[in-house]
């Protein structure tokens, strides 16, 4: 699972939901907290992990 570099929750912020991971709210978030967005490369590529493996 993806852990957010600020220590925010991903259920709390809407990212993970009980259908997947909403994508979007993920990548609004990265664009809009500053801690997250410093390590925003590494987020995005847990990102594409996550989904690559998810079948
Ligand atoms: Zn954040």
């Amino acid at each position: 699972m993806i852990r957010l570099i600020c220590g925010n929750d991903l259920t709390q912020l809407g990212i993970k939901t009980c259908e997947g991971l909403n994508i979007s709210a993920f990548l609004d978030h990265i664009d809009s907290c500053d801690k997250c967005s410093q390590s925003k490369e590494s987020l995005i590529r847990d990102l594409n992990t996550l989904i690559g493996g998810e079948r």
